[in-house]
């Protein structure tokens, strides 16, 4: 199994912006040997009015074109059927290659949340259900976070500080803070005993919202010291964006003390060298 991989890839069947044929070349010309794609799994219409999430009608659709590409391509490109398996969706109820369990918001006053939509839906969540403390949003963001293998049935777990998105350089919060620091790290604490992957992914830095992949150092320093496994992906909405700044994430890496990253291979799970 080579390097790079990207197990963290959207099609126009949720919000990418390619098609998953698109994706193929684009992961062929980036000299991927691997791709799994990932699109977010169906969710209800109160959580995501917009549709950013897959029509479940589509999900058929979906599973067949990711089948014909992996035999289309057979001996170019190893291809996983996967899925973005969000908290609250349904447990899915076919079998995936893997699953990235995340959480993308929180509820409050039953209204849906959202941490990642943009720097606007942030502030306001924080101002109208958290009294303007920007903290609670992130504790309530964790304990969600918490429960996100244990729901969700995950082989990864998906930007796990997604919270952060929108404060580069601690514009909004402190990240060093015990109230921040203690609801991450009970987070990670309870997701550690489900012995699931934790990805560094690179999304953001590629959408322009950061510079840095997540998670954060302390993060990743905490899950090395656990003896907690991660995989480098792009969470990539696009073809030209399949192994952005991997680079950098290995670098990260390396400097928070890993030695190997993993990736996906038929047989299962594999670590391969970050210096390879
Ligand atoms: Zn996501
Ligand atoms: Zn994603």
């Amino acid at each position: 199994m080579s390097f790079p991989q990207n197990l963290h890839t959207h099609t126009v069947f949720s919000d990418g912006k390619n098609t998953p044929e698109e994706m193929v070349l684009g992961a062929l010309q980036a000299g991927c040997a691997s791709l799994a794609f990932s699109d977010h799994s169906p969710m209800s219409p109160a959580a995501d009015p917009d549709g950013w999430s897959m029509n479940p009608e589509k999900v058929p659709a979906y599973r067949a074109e990711i089948i014909r590409l992996r035999e289309a391509y057979a001996g170019k490109l190893e291809i996983f059927l996967g899925l973005e398996q969000d908290i609250d969706s349904p447990p899915p109820a076919e079998e995936w290659d893997c699953l990235i369990g995340s959480v993308h918001g929180v509820w409050a006053g039953g209204c849906y949340l959202p941490v990642d939509e943009s720097a606007d839906a942030f502030d306001r969540a924080v101002r109208e259900y958290f009294s303007g403390d920007c903290l609670a949003f992130a504790r309530a963001y964790y304990r969600r976070e918490a429960e996100a293998a244990g729901k969700t049935g995950c082989d990864i777990v998906g930007h796990f500080d997604l919270i952060t998105k929108f404060n580069e350089n601690g514009c909004r919060f402190d990240e060093s803070d015990p109230r921040y620091r203690s609801a991450a790290l009970e987070a990670l604490e309870a997701l550690m005993e489900k012995d699931v992957i934790f990805e560094i992914n690179t999304g953001a830095i590629s959408r322009g919202c950061r510079t840095t992949p997540y998670p954060a150092p302390f993060l990743l320093d905490a899950i090395r010291q656990k003896g907690g496994r991660v995989c480098i992906t792009s969470d990539s909405h696009r073809a030209d964006t399949i192994v952005h700044a991997f680079p950098q994430a290995a670098a990260l890496a390396g400097s928070c003390g890993f030695r190997e990253a993993w990736v996906l291979a038929k047989k299962g799970f594999q670590p391969v060298d970050l210096q390879a």
